[in-house]
């Protein structure tokens, strides 16, 4: 196993109060951050090479450039913590055991970008992470690093925690910040970008936890330190999560680049004895599902597109051979119907069409000419709405289709799904669970 950062204080224990962070070392990025300008910060933030850890994977320091220096309103830093990918389970991780580390990056990055409010919206239903920053965020103020005149350089930042409704589309920045200003979780068309034009219409950054909490690295051993931690254009230490039928399901630190493989056998102990790996999804729910032969493939954003998918959050879904993956295909597009807000045509109408296509094909009412029907309803959501919820329901299941076509063909021969009763049964029970 390699040298820990992101997660080197979860297993010590009382790490979330402040007397435990700073006797680890907590704070001194910050102090060492306000001997900088801005300008400095943000170049070593771009040499890091430090992509944005949602899933989007824009470029950290690229994406702080493009807030305006100068502007007549305060500008807002909004922390993604809305957490809602199916198979994505890390940034509670940060949120819970480590929170004086996020909001130290929060801290750094308004010092950086001369931003005077800050906003954590977290999903609602992490009510222990919520706890766990607020009682962080108050002990921040009470030894003034929050607040105003921070550490004696005439620098206010104010931070609030903001717990969500637990919409999947706050997820998506545009509809987050929607859901801060009190409205629905509509995500707005884009440009104008949210650095331009964001929260309550001033310049905003929306950065997701694990991307800021990644920041006092970068402070404390320098961009170029945290870039040679990954591969190319993917620098530093990552937060990876590895669930299915495995041995050691869990979160995970480990360099960018590290291979499926390597995440699978070294770190979730490989399959469970007696269950064979079927198929993996790299990244979340909507990310394209990929074979065992893909196994070597490299956790980064480029090289896991040359695979076929995307990186995502980079948290792993191993299934096995029991798996149905008709059955997968309709539970991700019934998710995706449901979570859908609405805006656009093809959104709306296309995952609600994809679910009663998919649940009757799994249910043994298929017609041959319902795969193609499928495929052609991808074409014309993907690409075609608003925001990113369309592209995850099309993407992921036209990849379903392609990569086992003969598994939807069985289905619709043999007029049943071809799979025992009981995995229905277990899937049931761990749906319900
Ligand atoms: Fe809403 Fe779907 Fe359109 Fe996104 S793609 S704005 S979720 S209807």
């Amino acid at each position: 196993m390699e040298e820990r950062f992101l997660s080197r204080n979860f297993d010590i224990p009382n790490a979330h109060t402040l007397a435990v962070f700073e006797k680890h070392g907590g704070y001194q990025a910050l102090k060492r951050a306000v001997t900088m300008d801005g300008d400095s910060i943000i170049n070593e933030v771009k040499k890091s090479n430090l992509r944005g850890r949602g899933g989007a994977g824009f470029p950290c320091g690229i994406k702080w450039s493009f807030l305006p220096k100068e502007s007549d309103v305060p500008k807002y830093l909004v922390i993604n913590a809305d957490e809602g990918e199916p198979g994505t389970f890390k940034d509670r991780y940060l949120m819970e055991l480590d929170p004086h580390r996020h909001i130290e990056g929060c801290i750094i990055a308004a010092w950086a970008l001369g931003i005077r409010y800050g906003y954590i919206f977290v999903r609602g239903e992490m009510q222990h992470a919520i706890r766990r920053l607020e009682a962080a965020v108050k002990e921040a103020y009470a030894k003034g690093y929050l607040g105003k005149n921070i550490l004696g350089k005439g620098f206010d930042f104010d931070l609030y925690v903001h717990p969500g409704g637990g919409a999947y589309i706050c997820g998506e920045e545009t509809g987050l910040i929607e859901g801060l200003e009190g409205k629905s979780g509509q995500p707005r068309m884009k440009p104008p970008f949210p650095a331009v034009v964001g929260l309550f219409q001033a310049p905003t950054i929306v950065n997701n936890v694990e991307t800021i909490s990644a920041i006092p690295f970068i402070i404390e051993h320098g961009g170029e330190w945290f870039a040679a931690m990954g591969v190319e254009k993917n620098g530093g230490p990552k937060l990876y999560g590895v669930s299915g039928p495995i041995k050691r399901p869990g979160v995970y630190e480990a360099r960018s680049g590290i291979t499926v493989r390597e995440l699978l056998e070294e770190y979730g102990g490989g399959m469970l004895d007696g269950h064979e790996l079927k198929a993996f999804i790299p990244g979340g729910s909507s990310c394209a599902v990929l074979t065992p032969d893909k196994l070597d493939a490299v956790m980064g954003f480029e090289t896991m597109r040359e695979a076929g998918s995307s990186l995502g959050t980079g948290c792993v879904t191993f299934m096995d051979t029991n798996t149905c993956m008709v059955r997968v295909a309709a539970r991700l597009a019934a998710f995706y119907h449901h979570e859908s807000c609405g805006q656009c045509t093809p959104c709306r109408e296309g995952t609600g069409w994809a679910t009663k296509v998919l649940d009757a094909i799994e249910a043994g009412r298929g017609r041959p000419e319902d795969l193609d029907l499928l495929l052609d309803m991808c074409s014309n959501i993907e690409g075609n709405t608003i925001c990113a919820l369309g592209d995850s329901i099309a993407i992921p299941v036209r990849s379903y289709i392609q990569v086992f076509r003969s598994e939807f063909d069985a289905h619709i021969k043999q007029g049943c799904c071809p799979y025992p009763a009981w995995t229905k049964k277990r899937l049931r029970s761990s749906v319900a669970a």
